[in-house]
């Protein structure tokens, strides 16, 4: 029927994955939270635009903190790598969206990522889904630049890994110094990075990109 929509807090017959089962329940506990955190704002629930927004931050959590699910981690494939390729494998500018533990607000980014490989490569597009699993919860920097590189160690067993992070931090630029556009930079090493011809390799193809 024409005109017809869907209501974007009622529930859906396919709701996303973060919201099955277990998930659902967690979202309703949390919009019951935020409605306490409203109310002691003074703000008014009955007001039209403000009525719904407890169950869409419910909602909202759920999808933005996902990578607090282990169900969640992606499945990755990984392919023998027949033809002994021992070159550095790099992915450069995956963007991501995390949250600060210290805030609850946004931090985001860029990530470039590399590794030299050994017996096993990995499709590029998941490298990205790796990122992405580990910035969906409640994170701090180091630690998201951390466990991208450990995964990979993991997984992989390639000869070494490295990534740096870009990111700018809501939790310094909205409040605290209120410095707006500082980026901070992270990195992890594992492997043979710890060469610093090998490290070079990756951080002077990093240099050349104009960001
Ligand atoms: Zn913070």
């Amino acid at each position: 029927m024409a005109g017809y929509y869907v209501e974007e807090d009622e529930a859906s017959p396919q709701e996303p994955p973060w919201l099955q089962g277990e998930g659902r329940l967690k979202a309703e506990r949390i919009a019951e939270h935020f409605a306490e955190i409203m109310r002691t704002l003074e703000l008014d629930l009955e007001d039209p635009h403000l009525h719904q927004t407890p169950a869409r931050v419910g909602r909202m959590y759920m999808e933005i903190f996902r990578g607090l699910q282990r169900e969640h981690e992606p499945a990755i494939t990984c392919f023998p790598n027949d033809e002994g390729y021992s070159n550095m494998v790099i992915v450069k500018d995956i963007s991501f969206f995390s949250v600060c533990s210290h805030h609850m607000i946004p931090f985001f980014g860029c990530a470039h990522v590399a590794y030299i490989p050994q017996h096993r490569i990995v499709g590029i597009s998941k490298v990205a889904r790796i990122v992405d699993f580990y910035a969906r919860r409640p994170q701090l920097q180091e630690r998201l630049t951390e466990q991208v590189v450990d995964f990979l160690m993991e997984r992989l067993e390639p000869l070494g890994a490295m990534a740096v992070l870009e990111a700018r931090h809501l939790c310094m630029e909205m409040r605290g110094v209120g410095k707006t556009g500082a980026v901070t930079t992270t990195s992890a090493i594992r492997g043979c990075f710890h060469d610093k011809g090998v490290r070079n390799e990756f951080t002077e193809l990093l240099g050349k990109h104009d960001r």
